[in-house]
C-alpha cells in the first residue's frame, strides 16, 4: 500500500477482501491448514513455497497484522510475537549465536535490561552497557570483534529521552553493525526509525498499537537494508543444515533476516502470537493517528501543568522546552507521546503518597493505554535492578511515570492537583 498516506495503510493495509468476502479481518482461529498433496506440504517445510501449515509460524489473521505493521514502519516484512520480550529476544537471536556480544544504552525498559544482563548471559549472549550520555569514543571501546548489533529505544521507558537516531545508525553501520530500535513508545505514527537508516525495528505492540490495554504482543519489522554479507554474519549467509543446504542471503536477499527470524526462531522457540490477539491488535492500529496525536495533546499539557507545581522537582517531556531531549523531539517526533516522567518533591515516600491518592488515574503496571495511568518505578518495574543499576538507568525514589490517556484534559489535571495537595 505503499501510495496511500499513513492513516489510509493504518485502516486498510494487511487485508484487502475480495468479492463477497468480510469487511473486517477474519480471525482464522485454527491452527492447521488442509493441503492435497505431499509435495506441496514438503515445499512449505523447505521454505520453497509460501503459505501456512502451523499457526506456530504462520497464520491469516497473524500475517495481515504483520504485513500493516511492516507497511507503516517502511519495512520488507514483519515477525508478530507474543509479547515485546520475546520480540526483543528473537530479534537478537537471529543475530547473535553463544559467544557473542552486543551493546546498549542502560536508560533501556528494566525488562529489556534484565532480559540482556542476565537471561541471554544464560544463553552465552553478553551485553555491555553505556550511559546515555556516553560520547561516541566511550560507546566505540566496548564494540569488541564478537559484538554483532546495537540495541536502542527511540523514546525511552520510562525517562522518554529521545535517541539521536542519526548518530546510533552511524555508530553502527561505520563498525559494521545493525542498529536494532525499540520503537514502543513513539509508533510509527511518531517516528520510523527506518527512515533515518535503522536497520530492525522492535514493538511491544502490547502498548500503543493494542492502544486499549487488551492483550499482549509484539513485532519484529525488517528494514531489508542491512547488508547481512559483510562477512560478520556467516550464519545468514552460508548454507543451514536444516533447510537442506539453504543460504538465507542468497535464497531470500533482502528478507533474508525476517525469513531466519520465523523459520529458526519462531518455529523453535514458538514464541507467536495468537490469531484473536493479532485481530485485537490490527484493531488497534486502526486508530493508531487519532489516539496519538490526543496522548500528545493531553500528556504536553499535563506536563506543563507539572512543571509550574510547587511540589514538583522535576519534569521529563520530549516537547518541554526544559527537556534535554527536547532538539531530538523536534528534529524525529511528530509529536511528544502520552508518557511524562516526573518526580514529586521529596523520596520514595512522597512518591508512594502521591500514587495512592490518584482516584481517576489508575495504578497500572502499563503504559500506551486510552485511559490514564501511573507507576512508580522504583518500587515496580525496576524493583529488581539494583539500586547502582537503577541509578544509573535514571530511576529516582521520587520518579513517577505517567502514561496520559484520553480522557478530558480538565478531568485528568484536577485528579493529579488533588494527589500532589495529599502529598
Ligand atoms: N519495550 C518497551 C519499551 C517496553 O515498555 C516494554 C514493556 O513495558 C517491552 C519492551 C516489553 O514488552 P511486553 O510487556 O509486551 O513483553
Amino acid at each position: 500500500m505503499s501510495k496511500y498516506g499513513f492513516n489510509t495503510k493504518c485502516l486498510q493495509s494487511g487485508y484487502d477482501p475480495k468479492n463477497g468476502e468480510p469487511r473486517i479481518l477474519p480471525i482464522f482461529q485454527s491452527t492447521t491448514f488442509r493441503y492435497e498433496s505431499a509435495d506441496e506440504v514438503a515445499a512449505l517445510f523447505d521454505l520453497a513455497k509460501e503459505g501456512h501449515m502451523y499457526s506456530r509460524i504462520s497464520n491469516p489473521t497473524v500475517a495481515a497484522f504483520e504485513e500493516k505493521i511492516s507497511d507503516l514502519e517502511g519495512g520488507v516484512g514483519a515477525l508478530a510475537t507474543s509479547s515485546g520480550q520475546s520480540a526483543s529476544l528473537i530479534a537478537i537471536l537471529t543475530i547473535c549465536n553463544n559467544g557473542e556480544h552486543f551493546i546498549a544504552p542502560n536508560n533501556i525498559y528494566g525488562g529489556s535490561f534484565t532480559l540482556f544482563s542476565s537471561t541471554l548471559a544464560k544463553f552465552g549472549i553478553s551485553a555491555s552497557f553505556f550511559s546515555k550520555d556516553a560520547s561516541d569514543e566511550e560507546i566505540e571501546s566496548l564494540i569488541k570483534p564478537e559484538t554483532k548489533l546495537i540495541f536502542t529505544e527511540s523514546l525511552s521507558n520510562p525517562g522518554v529521552d529521545v535517541l539521536d537516531l542519526e548518530r546510533f545508525v552511524n555508530l553502527a553501520h561505520k563498525n559494521g553493525l545493525p542498529l536494532i530500535v525499540d520503537n514502543t513508545l513513539a509508533t510509527p505514527y511518531l517516528l520510523r526509525p527506518i527512515e533515518h537508516g535503522a536497520d530492525i525495528v522492535i514493538h511491544s505492540s502490547t502498548k500503543y498499537i493494542d492502544g486499549h490495554a487488551t492483550s499482549v504482543g509484539g513485532v519484529v519489522v525488517d528494514s531489508g537494508n542491512f547488508d547481512w554479507t559483510n562477512g560478520k554474519f556467516p550464519h545468514l549467509t552460508e548454507k543451514d543444515p536444516n533447510y537442506h543446504g539453504l543460504s538465507y542471503t542468497e535464497t531470500f536477499g533482502e528478507a533474508a533476516y525476517i525469513v531466519k527470524a520465523r523459520a529458526v526462531f519462531m518455529r523453535d522457540l514458538g514464541t507467536c502470537l495468537s490469531p484473536f490477539n493479532a485481530f485485537l491488535m490490527n484493531l488497534g492500529t486502526e486508530t493508531l493517528p487519532v489516539r496519538m496525536d490526543r496522548h500528545s495533546e493531553n500528556a504536553l499539557a499535563v506536563a506543563e501543568f507539572l512543571e509550574s507545581h510547587p511540589k514538583v522537582e522535576w519534569v521529563k517531556y520530549p516537547f518541554l522546552k526544559s527537556s534535554p531531549s527536547y532538539e531530538n523531539a523536534v528534529k524525529y517526533l511528530k509529536a511528544g507521546s502520552g508518557v511524562i516522567s516526573f518526580g514529586v518533591k521529596g523520596g520514595i515516600e512522597e512518591g508512594k503518597k502521591f500514587i495512592d491518592n490518584l482516584k481517576l488515574t489508575a495504578l497500572i503496571v502499563h503504559v500506551g493505554d486510552i485511559r490514564t495511568c501511573a507507576l512508580h518505578p522504583g518500587s515496580m518495574t525496576h524493583r529488581q535492578l539494583s539500586e547502582e543499576d537503577q541509578i544509573k538507568a535514571g530511576i529516582t525514589p521520587n520518579l513517577i511515570r505517567l502514561s496520559v490517556g484520553l480522557e478530558n484534559i480538565e478531568d485528568i489535571l484536577e485528579d493529579i492537583e488533588k494527589a500532589l495537595e495529599a502529598i
